[in-house]
């Protein structure tokens, strides 16, 4: 079955960003549910999980559906020849324990992961709140209005993140017993517990916890006898002063298919939700992992991210690390440039074709003009430049003729347009910083 994993996800990517990450993955034991796949290094370990890991666990699904859940963890000194899963097991000994991961209650949850810490959480207008009510509950559990903690928001607007930190904060400072798991693992479980008819056993651990934490509950809908003892396991533990911390990817009120009852019962607590990142996040985010990554990227390489990358962070940080590796294996410092080659098929996703009011609203926010003197009669020089490399940009970038170009610019003539364009070209030439200016804004509006 790997192999046929290996080779589905091998034609999936292309031969060379197979050679480059996949080509070390080396099969390791299966556990029930779990299939274990080791990765040489930390490095490579990181990158594939945040790259490939959902990837990976789907085509193992359909490939075998026992297996829920794809570990990928650090082994070193490993030979790229896949062993058979007996020969694999005989080594899990050996697999050095995840530094510093606090397993309370290992039997019941997921270990967290240090890395996802308060400490590496940036703030930023977008998420203030929800950072503020994780703080809270990390200092004060099942403090009154914080129970449950209801955190929600789209893909990789650091959910996850933020109940990693919480449960790291409360099982460093000693006694308090974290359970941290998806939906999707606490249904397994579930389901486990029944068939081996050890639902009695479940259920007490799961009660025994201080703090409940369940990841992406979204995953519930339509799983209604999950929901049935989420629900109790839930009144169980509010009930007795415990707190829950639960995710999803909409508001408790949007959540339909999910019981009425639990609904109301999630949203009873703090709800908070994580907004969309704005660019200035982004940037801080960028700022912030390019610190950690002790290389030096430019600061136009990390605007440029910023304005390509705008719904994902974890892709936003995959970009990032993948300039990071790509300037550490050539020996060469991050430009713009090698951010285009390298992010190539990365970025193509994110592309569209170009109109020229996505041109004419990312100059005028760039240069700081309104929207409306694109097509104004203004001829004040702050306005008429930008609207000048709009219409250059425009001739430049989309396939649309200069008178069309001139009507979408208030009904100007073709010949203005040919002037701007000749302008702006001969301005370029003369003025380095202006040239870098327009080239960035080229860039980020075709990628
Ligand atoms: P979600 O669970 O909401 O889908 P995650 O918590 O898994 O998102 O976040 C995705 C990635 O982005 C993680 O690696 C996380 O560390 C990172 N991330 C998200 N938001 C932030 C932030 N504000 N500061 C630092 N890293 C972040
Ligand atoms: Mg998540």
């Amino acid at each position: 079955a790997w192999l046929r994993v290996r080779d589905k996800l091998k034609s999936e990517v292309g031969e060379v960003e197979y050679r480059t990450w996949l080509r070390q993955i080396v099969l390791g034991p299966i556990e029930e549910d779990e299939i274990v796949l080791y990765l040489p290094t930390r490095f490579l370990r990181d990158w594939v999980r945040s790259q490939y890991g959902e990837r990976l666990q789907t085509l193992w699904r359909t490939e075998n559906d026992v297996v829920q859940r794809v570990e990928l963890q650090v082994k070193r000194g490993l030979t790229p020849s896949a062993p058979t899963p007996e020969e694999a097991t005989e080594f899990t000994e050996e697999i050095p324990a995840t530094p510093a991961a606090p397993e309370i209650r290992s039997d019941l949850a997921v270990p967290l992961d240090p890395r996802f810490s308060f400490d590496s959480f940036v703030v930023g207008k977008p998420n203030e709140f929800a950072y503020a009510c994780a703080r809270r509950v990390a200092e004060k559990p099942s403090s009154p209005g914080f129970n449950p903690l209801f955190l929600y928001g789209g893909v990789g607007l650091g959910k996850t993140h933020l109940m990693h930190a919480i449960g790291s904060e409360l099982t460093k400072t000693g006694n308090v017993s974290v359970a941290y798991m998806s939906a999707e693992k606490f249904m397994y479980r579930f389901i486990a517990a029944i068939r081996s008819q050890s639902t009695m056993e479940f259920k007490e651990q799961l009660r025994s916890v201080d703090v409940l934490m369940i990841d992406d509950l979204q995953f519930l809908i339509g799983k209604d006898n999950t929901q049935e003892e989420f629900f109790h396991t839930f009144n169980a533990l509010v009930d007795a002063g415990r707190q829950i911390v639960v995710s999803a990817d909409k508001s408790p009120s949007d959540l339909s298919g999910l019981e009425d009852r639990l609904r109301t019962r999630l949203g009873c607590g703090m709800v908070a939700d994580i907004h969309a990142t704005t660019f200035e996040l982004r940037i801080s985010i960028l700022e912030a992992k390019a610190k950690a990554s002790g290389t030096v990227v430019p600061a136009k390489v990390l605007e440029y991210l910023a304005h390509k990358i705008t719904t994902n962070v974890r892709e936003l940080e995959g970009a990032l690390n993948r300039l990071v590796a790509h300037a550490d294996l050539v020996g060469r410092p991050v430009t713009l440039d090698t951010t285009q080659d390298v992010l190539k098929d990365m970025l193509k996703a994110h592309d569209r074709r170009v109109t020229i009011e996505e041109i004419q609203r990312k100059v005028a926010e760039h240069w700081n003009i309104r929207l409306t003197d694109m097509s104004s009669a203004r001829r004040a020089r702050a306005v008429a430049r930008p609207r000048q490399v709009a219409m250059f940009l425009a001739k430049q970038l989309t396939s649309r003729s200069l008178p069309e170009i001139g009507r979408k610019f208030g009904n100007r003539d073709h010949t203005t347009v040919m002037h701007a364009v000749s302008r702006v070209a001969e301005l370029m030439e003369q003025d380095p910083s202006f040239a870098e200016d327009v080239e960035l804004m080229r860039r980020m509006l075709e990628g």
